[in-house]
């Protein structure tokens, strides 16, 4: 994430702000443009908030009243009306919706196909927002489709989880992270089919069984040397979706430190940093792991100096970041 400053004052403000708490400027993010910006806008037309900023806490902006935002208008199904007048339901959807757009704004960062500032696009994915009501929500994708169980919103039902699923980590912007991982595979992988079966395997085993086993028997010993997490090793495509996870969580999280000034010099760390970024994809990719690593292992220490866990509790093997390397090079390929 980048870091954003009030267009009134100068003071530093959040992708979430939705007014300057010195100047009390209201400020909403305009997508087009990639800012945190006054509302209304100095422009012709100006901005105005998104039909969704009372029940989605939405601060992102629109050209016309009763518009919904670039992230709002793929929300397919949400709980209904009732359910988001207040309440934990209601709660549960702001918190998922607040994820959504940081996953939203990190994929238009990266040029992504699917998805764009000015809103839907023919084949992009969407999500439906659900909350468990007789039937059980798993949260998952199919052909496009995003399912996100809105209970995960809610902290103890996702400790709880995590915990039971032996999982270090588990957030709601990871969960979508992860299955829009499942959504990229198509458009990633497409041409490169061969490349992606000899890193994350073949993908063509029986998805339903290898899921079956993994909950029957766990992972494998010794998944750490190969796969980035213990979900990672129930099937290839899971591997794919828990790898671009990682990818972006590690592409954002530097961005964020880049925006901070925040530059940790540790024994791997590039001495041509600040050159200008290598054409070759490998190289790149090579460097980002450079900056990423001893950021983790200071990360890390912060979080245990204030007694918490680690920030990132994974170990990064080097088939994994192989893997890493193979999205980064996709990503590039595909992306602006
Ligand atoms: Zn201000
Ligand atoms: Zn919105
Ligand atoms: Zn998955």
């Amino acid at each position: 994430m980048r870091a954003f400053s009030c267009p009134s004052c100068g003071l530093l403000v959040f992708f979430e702000s939705a007014a300057c708490l010195r100047c009390g400027t209201t400020l909403g993010f305009s997508p087009q443009r990639g800012e945190i910006v006054a509302v209304p806008g100095e422009e012709p037309g100006g901005y105005v908030r998104c039909a969704n900023s009372v029940v989605a806490q939405c601060n992102w902006l629109v050209s016309a009243d009763g518009e919904l935002c670039a992230s709002c208008t793929l929300t397919r199904t949400r709980p209904h009306d009732a359910d988001l007048a207040g309440g934990p339901i209601a709660e549960a959807f702001v918190v998922a919706e607040a994820a959504k757009r940081r996953l939203l704004f990190q994929l238009f960062e990266l040029g992504l196909p699917g998805v764009s500032t000015s809103g839907p696009v023919a084949g992009g994915p969407v999500f439906d927002l659900l909350i468990a009501a007789g039937e059980p929500v798993t949260t998952g994708h199919l052909d496009g489709v995003i399912t996100v169980d809105l209970a995960e919103s809610d902290d103890v039902h996702r400790e709880r989880m995590r915990r039971e699923l032996g999982e270090p980590y588990r957030t709601v912007l990871g969960h979508l992270r992860h299955e829009i991982g499942h959504y990229y595979w198509t458009p990633l992988v497409r041409g490169v089919e061969a490349d992606a079966r000899a890193l994350f395997g073949d993908e063509s085993d029986d998805y339903g069984a290898a899921l079956e086993h993994h909950y029957l028997h766990g992972p494998p010993p010794g998944w750490e040397d190969h796969h980035v997490s213990a979900y990672a090793t129930a099937h290839p495509w899971e591997d794919w979706a828990e790898t671009f996870a990682h990818y972006l969580h590690i592409r954002d999280a530097l961005q964020t430190a880049a925006a901070f000034g925040l530059l940790v010099t540790g024994p791997t760390l590039d001495p041509d940093l600040m050159a200008a970024p290598s054409p070759d994809r490998q190289q790149q990719f090579k460097e980002i792991i450079d900056d990423w690593l001893p950021l983790t292992y200071a990360l890390n220490a912060v979080n245990r100096s204030v007694g918490k866990g680690d920030l990132y509790p994974f170990v990064l093997s080097p088939p994994v970041i192989t893997k890493l390397t193979f999205v980064h090079d996709r990503v590039e390929v595909m992306g602006r």
